[in-house]
């Protein structure tokens, strides 16, 4: 089987695919720094030769913040094209003072690389790259159609290079979209990412008179901002039940079956544990659903700040004119930011009424994922994992999101497969950042053995 042949690849080069990826994070790529920006070009031009050296024909997109990498090997049209995407940005490296070891000198010790990037995303991406390699020269040559998409602006400006990807429909046409940019709950348990949750964030400002009034002089016969913002607040979430109030929040909620979420309770987690981690007695959810599904599979609503009145030192009897807050939803298959942001507005006005004026502010959207797990490309991803981490795979979710996934599924119509080679306690954008060298190894066996699944399930005989 040629897979076996990759792996002994793999095997017999992973000191020089280890030293690769340390030259690469030497690299102080913070694309948040315009200081950097050398260093962040130097970043993708690493893996613009290295991918030339593979045999990739590659192109330089230029964004509005750095710029994107393309890269294709097409071996046959007829083939299935499998589109592999990668950041080469890191994040800025403060509080250095509590980085242990220098952050761009990478260090190995306890079996893991420590320095930024290791893991996001470097270290996942260069498993991506090392596992396309060890295909192309342990198997004797690819058995799909591979393009990178990469990005050098993820840490700093979000939508740069999903803003190019209108111009590039045709270069980036794929079957199946490969994302390494998360994690599994530890190294017996890989993890496929099937959700991920959407945002869509406001401030609103509360104002009421036209400016502070004396709390003993106008007390008691004004509407107060605060109270205002608190009635707001207090009637957009039930608080015992964690249910949004907005009506219609929940109309285009789509409700995993129970297959989909006892796969999901089989990823290893623990209430009780997650809540000694972080210092709380216990964990909140929402009716009906475990504290697990309320963070990852359910949309909720978050008062992110708070601000109003006098908040100085000492004390001022004053009923301030404005209360603001941050607020912000995270969405869930199928729910529209703008839909969501309409409903929010229009309830949030109703409330208000009369008792004061209310204004907007509308901050980030991003659009919820769900893979489909019944999708062909969808199960490869699945078998890969266990491929490459000899071990059975599990599916899991993310509260959060990763925002290049909506643009890059919309502008390709292909199905997008989150294989996350990181771990819990990484320190991703901390001190101290780490991946384990047995998630490189285990991810670019996974990412090679990927190849190979997509292949052999469009009839490519595996001694192709
Ligand atoms: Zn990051």
């Amino acid at each position: 089987m040629k897979l076996d042949s990759v792996f002994r690849y793999l095997d017999d080069h992973k000191d020089r695919l280890t030293d690769e990826l340390v030259q690469f994070l030497r690299i102080p790529s913070i694309s948040a720094h315009p200081d950097r920006d050398a260093d962040v070009a130097a970043a993708l031009d690493y893996d613009k030769r290295k991918l030339e050296s593979l045999g990739f024909k590659t192109e330089v997109w230029p964004t509005r913040a750095h710029a994107g990498l393309f890269a294709e090997r097409i071996e046959n049209p007829d083939l299935p094209t499998v589109l592999i995407y990668g950041h080469v940005d890191v994040q800025p490296v403060d509080p250095i003072e509590l980085w242990e070891s220098p952050p761009f000198e990478p260090r190995i010790a306890d079996g893991k690389i420590w320095a930024r990037g290791a893991d996001d995303n470097k270290g996942q991406h260069y498993a991506q790259i090392a596992g396309v390699e060890a295909a192309l020269q342990g198997g004797g040559g690819l058995p799909v159609n591979v393009k990178f998409i990469i990005e050098s602006d993820e840490e700093y400006d979000g939508e740069a290079m999903a803003a190019e990807f209108p111009k590039h429909g045709k270069a980036l046409a794929c079957d199946a979209i490969v994302v390494s940019d998360s994690s599994m709950p530890d190294l017996d348990h890989p993890a496929l990412t099937t959700y991920l949750r959407g945002i869509q964030a406001f401030e609103i400002t509360i104002t009421g008179a036209a400016g502070d009034k004396h709390s003993g002089e106008w007390g008691g016969m004004l509407y107060e901002p605060v109270d205002v913002l608190r009635y707001v607040l207090q009637s957009l979430k039930d608080f015992k039940t964690g249910k949004v109030l907005i009506p219609g929040f929940y109309d285009d909620v789509m409700v995993p079956t129970t297959e989909e979420r006892s796969a999901m309770s089989n990823a290893p987690w623990d209430d009780a544990a997650r809540a000694r981690e972080i210092g709380v007695t216990r964990l909140f959810h929402e009716e009906g659903y475990t504290p697990r599904e309320s963070g990852v599979i359910r949309p909720t609503l978050q008062a992110n700040g708070i601000l109003a009145g006098y908040t100085g030192p000492g004390f001022k009897t004053v009923i301030g004119n404005t209360a603001k807050a941050k607020i912000s939803m995270r969405l869930v298959h199928n729910q529209n930011p703008e839909r969501i942001a309409a409903l929010f507005e229009q309830r949030v006005r109703e409330l208000v009424g009369d008792m004061g004026t209310v204004t907007f502010q509308r901050f980030g959207a991003g659009l919820p994922f769900q893979a489909d797990l019944q999708n062909p490309f969808v199960q490869a991803g699945l078998k890969a994992l266990e491929a490459g981490f000899s071990k059975p795979a599990v599916v899991m979710g993310m509260g959060g999101s990763i925002p290049i996934v909506a643009p890059l599924v919309r502008s390709t119509g292909a199905p997008c497969v989150l294989m996350g080679f990181g771990l819990p306690g990484d320190n991703l954008h901390a001190p101290n950042e780490h991946f384990a060298l047995d998630c490189f190894l285990g991810g670019a066996r996974a990412a090679a053995a990927y190849l190979y699944e997509v292949g052999a399930r469009a009839g490519v005989p595996s001694n192709r």
